[in-house]
């Protein structure tokens, strides 16, 4: 049995449907605090089958215990954490104390529960403003400029060191670029609760006539048209490929570092014109000055994650927007029907 943690969340959920189709077992442990019990309604929808969920945090020692005891878990891929940037620069504590120290007291039972095999959701935040494009894996990391991407880090940097003193471990550090997209059913996507802080998810409610218009940060980048460039992947293709990382990790030991991405970087005024494009939908949008803490270009050298896995994102940015309006509008139906 595979032990998901954060795996009611946006991308642990696409993981865990992932995993049960390959006729893998998933315990999923989360607390709910940015997720909710209907995306296990959800996966149970699509997939046919329910897995096994706990309620509870990856920071208290003594459920993960009883879990590692009760349930025979061979293996850990770790979602859990918390996510937006704005939020880590207001209450870092609660993110270092999730992000570093449930990290840390995940690491420490599974290795009295005689479990070495962990993939890890890191992010290319801890690349930090990379002169290099595309970036590949001997990229030294950088200073992340917010107290998520120090955790992100500070939780890859722990993970080494244990290797380093332990040669039972395998893990896998996979360091996701701009994860987007929905399962193509429509089903399960991301429902942010507060004002989104991605592109994506703003783009759809202003999409959806929720907010007035796309605030544009930054038109005066190096850029072909002076916009923030990033690396969108789907969140279905990232899923699969925690599934190649598992069992490459089965298969060998020590620390792996993989870059999740496609290596097409697509601009902010790319990404409204091809939703314009596939959707039939105009976007208002609002210039504005940079987003502090921002760099101009971001996109992967995904070459070591071919190579060595067998993965490579397929979907296209098209495909990408088209399932997250799909999710997006079953959303918003939900909702009228809830007011209405
Ligand atoms: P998400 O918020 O949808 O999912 C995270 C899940 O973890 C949620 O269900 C939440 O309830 C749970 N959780 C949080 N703290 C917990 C705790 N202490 N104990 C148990 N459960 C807890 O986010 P996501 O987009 O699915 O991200 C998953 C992971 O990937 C996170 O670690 C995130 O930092 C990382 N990541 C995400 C992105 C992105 O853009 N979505 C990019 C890079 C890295
Ligand atoms: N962005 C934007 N408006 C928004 C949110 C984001 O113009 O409402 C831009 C942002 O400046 C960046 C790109 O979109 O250039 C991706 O931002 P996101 O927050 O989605 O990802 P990250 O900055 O973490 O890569």
């Amino acid at each position: 049995m595979i032990l998901v943690t954060g795996g009611a969340g946006y991308i642990g959920a696409h993981v865990v449907l992932e995993l049960m189709s390959h006729g893998e077992d998933a315990l999923i442990l989360d607390n709910l605090c940015n997720s909710s019990r209907s995306s296990l309604e959800r996966m149970a929808s699509i997939s046919g089958r329910r897995p096994v969920f706990v309620q509870g945090d990856v920071r208290n020692r003594g459920v993960l215990d009883t879990l590692f005891h009760e349930y025979s878990i061979n293996a850990v891929i770790h979602c859990a954490g918390l996510k937006a940037v704005g939020e880590s620069v207001r209450e870092p504590l609660r993110y270092y104390d999730t992000n570093v120290g449930g990290s840390v007291t995940l690491c420490q039972a599974m290795k009295d529960a005689g479990v070495f095999t962990l993939v890890f959701s890191s992010s290319a935040t801890v690349y930090g403003d990379c002169a290099r494009m595309p970036i590949n894996e001997t990229c030294a990391t950088g200073n992340p400029s917010n107290p998520y991407g120090q955790s992100k880090l500070m939780a890859e940097n722990v993970m080494k060191s244990m290797v380093a003193s332990d040669p039972r471990w395998s893990v896998g550090l996979l360091r996701y670029f701009n994860p987007i997209g929905a399962h193509e059913s429509g089903k399960l996507g991301e429902a942010p609760t507060l004002t989104p802080n991605n592109l994506l998810p703003y783009l759809l409610q202003v999409a959806s006539g929720q907010r007035p218009a796309l605030h544009v940060f930054g038109t005066d980048y190096e850029t072909h048209d002076g916009t923030g460039i990033r690396d969108y992947v789907h969140v279905v293709d990232l899923a699969e490929g925690h599934l190649k990382a598992l069992q490459a990790l089965r298969a060998q030991r020590g620390v792996h570092i993989w870059n999740f991405g496609t290596g097409q970087g697509y601009s902010v005024i790319d990404v409204v014109k091809a939703f314009e494009r596939v959707c039939g939908i105009t976007v208002p949008l609002s210039y504005e000055p940079r987003r502090p803490g921002d760099i101009a270009r971001c996109w992967a050298d995904p070459g070591k994650a071919s190579l060595e896995l067998g993965w490579c994102a397929h979907r296209s940015l098209e495909r990408m927007l088209a399932d997250a309006w799909r999710w997006q509008c079953s959303q918003t139906h939900a909702f009228d029907t809830q007011v209405g």
